[in-house]
């Protein structure tokens, strides 16, 4: 194997998710030479999308392949996938695997990215709503209540409201402090858990932020940090008029906008490299080890190397003995939390027209007697009712995600049989759905949030974007220190990691 020295470089990214993209584009904007490096042969990370018609004629074991680089295998399909893929029933769909909607419609820290680059790839926002046993209810939007939700309130005294303004009141120090305390704490401390309906949509809604089942585990503090910083200060502002949304033509097209920028900016963009090893010498970060389509290894030199790569899986190409022993074992330790995240090409629609255009969810999807550590929940949209052109003419295209955890994603008996289970609910939710299947495939990811924003490791307890023990090392991503909705927590840790390394104060610290 000859090995060859290559340039060098002002800074080295090492991935394209959503926290690489933002580094790197940031600090090429300040002028710094900057090298981004990707495993795969697309930027996005496991804001992946891909179009039916690669599929179609890539096949089965490159979907699969492409898959397994972002945590996420394929445990079901309905027909099996060769069958999809023989019926060319793909055609036309634009799939972004798992669900990715976004935070706020991209009026979080996307959109303090996006103003700084000029990159604005159309959003198409919606509202939320959730069902408690077969109540449907719209959530909490722009200041208004659904109307039999506020009748309860009023009637049962409830201070609901609590729940949407306390965060109103708090302190970073306050954030910290509620990092360690559950959702389910917050709420029996605050009159707000007796009544099943109450509970039951702050629950939705706290799951639906941080991607975890059980309340007892979720941190209320990363929660109100978001509320807090981000969306209160945002809708009362009119900066931010959606609290969820699509990017049109697919979350690729966001990661393709800044990566192009990133171009413009004079930044140099690897694809299908793979990084061996972040080299480490004396306790300072001097570069990567790649190895090319050549199977050559190439050294290239910089004095500062960004991991993008989820913090559990650094230690694969940096060495561990040079961190602190206590540190590095309680990072590789950290938790995500996984996901199926289920998409359905449907011929007709049988779900109430006012759900058309809402993303919809239930805690109660499958009931964790059926072997799980906690009651699943599921979220949905009709994606393509958002976002027509995800869909070929004539059919639609509904997308969802079931959180899991690690343990059970990786489980293939379980994960087939909750497959199945999120079919039968659908055709009982409404009656007709499984006629109007084209074809169903369940994408399971074992890190939708790479570290679960739990009671005992989010935020602050993240890791931090300076490596310890390691001068010029950085890390950047879901799993970093950052807060917010997943992909935005990625870009807010993304921003703290740019402004130590530029110096510039990008609005999050
Ligand atoms: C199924 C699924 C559904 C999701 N749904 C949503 C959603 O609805 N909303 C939302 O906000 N978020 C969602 N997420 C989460 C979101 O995708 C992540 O939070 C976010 O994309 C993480 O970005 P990141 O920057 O942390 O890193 P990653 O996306 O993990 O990027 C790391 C990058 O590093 C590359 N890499 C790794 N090792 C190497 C190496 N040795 N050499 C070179 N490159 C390497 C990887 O290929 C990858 O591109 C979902 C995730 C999944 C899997």
């Amino acid at each position: 194997m000859k090995e060859v020295m290559d340039e060098k470089y002002d800074v080295i990214v090492v991935g394209t998710g959503v926290g690489g993209l933002t580094v790197a584009s940031l600090v090429a904007m300040e002028g710094l030479k900057t090298l981004l490096v990707e495993q795969c042969d697309r930027v996005g990370g496991r804001a992946l999308s891909i179009r039916g018609e690669e599929i179609l004629c890539n096949g089965a074991n490159w979907y699969k392949t492409l898959l397994a680089k972002q945590y996420t295998w394929l445990p079901y399909s309905e027909p099996d996938l060769e069958s999809i893929i023989a019926g060319r029933m793909l055609q036309g769909y634009t799939l972004d695997v798992g669900y990715h909607g976004v935070a706020l419609n991209g009026d979080g820290y996307f959109l303090d990215l996006d103003e700084r680059l000029g990159t604005g790839v159309p959003m198409v926002g919606n509202v939320n709503s959730t069902y408690i046993g077969d109540e449907w209810y719209l959530d909490f939007h722009a200041g208004k209540v659904d109307e039999r939700l506020q009748k309860l309130l009023q009637e049962e005294k409830i201070p609901m409201h609590r729940f949407y303004i306390a965060a109103a009141k708090l302190t970073e120090k306050d954030y910290d402090a509620l990092e360690t305390v559950s959702v389910t704490q917050w709420c029996k401390d605050n009159g707000l858990y007796e009544n099943k309906t109450v509970f039951g949509m702050i629950h939705a809604v706290s799951t639906l932020i941080t991607t975890i089942n059980d309340p007892d585990d979720i941190s209320i503090g990363d929660i109100f940090r978001y509320m807090g910083t981000v969306i209160n200060p945002r809708f009362k502002a009119g900066r931010a008029k959606w609290p969820s949304g699509f990017a049109t033509g697919g979350i690729m097209r966001w990661s393709q906008a800044v990566a192009n920028r990133f171009r413009e900016l004079g930044g140099k963009l690897l694809l299908d490299t793979r990084v061996r090893e972040i080299l480490i010498e004396n306790g300072r970060a001097t570069g990567i080890a790649i190895e090319d389509a050549s199977g050559a290894t190439r050294k290239i030199l910089s004095d500062r190397v960004v991991s993008n790569i989820p913090i559990q899986d650094a230690f694969k190409v940096a060495d561990k003995g040079a961190f602190p022993r206590e540190w590095a074992d309680r990072m590789e330790g950290l938790y995500g939390y996984g996901s199926i995240a289920p998409y359905f090409g449907l011929n007709k629609l049988v779900l109430p027209e006012r759900e058309w255009k809402v993303g919809v969810k239930d805690t109660y999807v499958i009931l964790k007697e059926e072997g799980f550590e906690y009651d699943v929940y599921m979220c949905w949209n009709i994606q393509s009712q958002s976002d027509p052109s995800c869909a070929p003419g004539g059919r639609h295209l509904m997308t969802a995600y079931a959180p899991v955890t690690e343990k059970e994603a990786r489980d293939k008996a379980l994960m087939v049989k909750a497959c199945r289970l999120i079919m039968d609910y659908l055709e009982k939710r409404y009656p007709g759905f499984r006629s109007s299947v084209d074809w169903a495939m369940f994408p399971t990811a074992w890190k939708l949030e790479g570290v679960a924003k739990s009671k005992t490791q989010a935020g602050t307890l993240k890791a931090p974007v300076e490596a310890p023990g390691v001068a010029g090392l950085y890390f950047a991503g879901d799993t970093v220190k950052g807060y917010g909705v997943a992909m935005d927590c990625a870009v807010a840790a993304g921003l703290i990691c740019a402004s130590r390394i530029t110096g510039k104060d990008y609005g999050v610290s």
